[in-house]
């Protein structure tokens, strides 16, 4: 069997629906499961939505009613009997969002968030599902939650494998002999049948989830990119297609900031060999990227670019040494503050982190750690990280910049840095 994973963006409107029919039935009859993401920019809306709701603003209603006529209005270009019930069964998933927004906002913001962006999710495959068979492509709708056992620790929820296994395998199969099966990515239950989210963008995630469980003979997932490029063509105007990629370059280029996959998808398939394709939505018919246990080296450099980076320097206050004892409290507040570290460099007397600029956890983290340490920091500054680096790549992309910390390793090279003539210390 193979897996399939459509994102939001494969999907935003009536016409992306179409095309996800056209490229299922473009494949040979073989057992499928089609895992979808919220249709085009949902998610930020739910966000948006719970936010406004936690803090009661006037708005919420407004943002709620905006998010419905969105799915509504592709409904209307996709079903025109109005007695399809489609209609109805999307109606009653957006009702769970009304009684919650009914009451006071007084769980916890993370459980609130996973109960009302987590809809997201379940309406986009209801669409889909009632579609594909309203195009004689028959199709089971089935509730990830039921399978994606995850703990409770919401927004970022934890899988729990031996369960998640065991609830997929024993029901699953029977599914797939049936027809296509599609559910959702991105979303969990937890033990006590609630909801969960695997963090933004985990859509890959769960597909991978779900390969690794049924053994599936591949994965793909389809993108508005031709395949995996070296290079974010918003950064880049020349990029160039890597048509075949080893895991462990792929984990490295996902690690280091490449949005193209979600970081946490490549080893659950790595560990059962299961090749992953990186394919084109708008042009189906070509062969996108293969990720596989291929031995060899990315063919052309790699660029990750990360913006709005915080350089953070740290020094003892007594100007001793930086030594086990003080990395191991730096790491303890970094991760108290939930700040994940992109690049890290350490000296006698200092350590820098570069990290992404979150205005409340970054004060917090510089409080935190201004309690033991001298802190300095530099706002506003990029990353970019090269696999398989050179040094005219590296000429290439600190022309005009001032280098503020470069990290190289044997493949990998990081470069902190800032445009000419704007730099400030605090
Ligand atoms: N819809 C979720 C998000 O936008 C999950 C995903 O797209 O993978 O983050
Ligand atoms: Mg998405």
């Amino acid at each position: 069997m193979q897996v399939y994973k459509f994102g939001g963006a494969s999907v935003k409107d009536a016409a992306g629906v179409k095309n996800l029919a056209n490229i299922i039935q473009l494949e040979p009859k073989r057992e499928l499961l089609i895992v979808v993401s919220a249709m085009g920019k949902t998610t930020n809306k739910l966000e948006e939505l719970t936010w406004a709701f936690i803090k009661g603003e006037d708005h919420t209603h407004q943002l709620f009613e905006e998010i419905k006529a969105y799915h509504f209005d592709i409904i209307h270009n996709l079903f025109e009997d109005p007695k399809n019930p489609v209609y109805n069964e999307v109606s009653n998933a957006f009702v769970e969002i009304e009684w919650l927004l009914d009451e006071e906002a007084s769980d916890g913001a993370d459980y609130l968030y996973d109960q009302i962006v987590s809809i997201g999710e379940l309406v986009s495959t209801k669409i889909i599902a009632a579609y594909l068979n309203l195009a004689g492509i028959f199709s089971i709708w089935t509730d990830a939650r039921s399978y994606i056992k995850t703990d409770n620790n919401y927004r970022e929820a934890n899988v729990l494998w031996d369960k998640t296994n065991q609830e997929i395998q024993k029901h699953l199969p029977t599914l797939l002999d049936k027809g296509i099966v599609i559910t959702q990515g991105f979303i969990g239950g937890t033990s006590e049948n609630f909801t969960s989210t695997l963090g933004r963008e985990g859509s890959d995630y769960s597909a991978a989830i779900f390969c690794s469980c049924l053994n599936a003979e591949s994965m793909t997932i389809w993108k508005d990119v031709p395949g995996v490029l070296n290079a974010d063509p918003k950064w880049f105007d020349e990029t160039e297609k890597i048509p075949q990629l080893s895991y462990h370059d792929a984990i490295e280029l996902t690690y280091y900031g490449a949005t193209v996959i979600h970081p946490k998808t490549i080893k659950p398939i790595q560990n059962k060999s299961i090749p992953l394709y990186v394919r084109s939505f708008l042009d189906p018919g070509s062969a996108g990227t293969a990720i596989t246990n291929i031995d060899a080296p990315l063919p052309v450099p790699s660029f990750i670019f990360k913006v709005n980076q915080v350089l953070i320097s740290i020094f003892p206050k007594d100007f001793s040494f930086i030594i086990e004892e003080n990395l191991s409290q730096i790491f303890h507040i970094l991760h108290q503050n939930k700040v994940k570290v992109n690049t890290m460099l350490n000296s006698a007397i200092s350590f820098s982190v570069s990290v992404d600029f979150d205005e409340a956890k970054i004060k917090q983290l510089i409080q935190d750690l201004s309690e033991t340490f001298k802190v300095k920091y530099n706002q506003g500054l990029e990353l970019v990280t090269i696999r398989y680096y050179n040094q005219d790549t590296i000429a290439r992309v600190t022309t005009d910049k001032d280098v503020l910390l470069e990290v190289k390793s044997r493949h990998t090279c990081q470069i902190v840095m800032k445009d000419k003539l704007s730099f400030r210390t605090k």
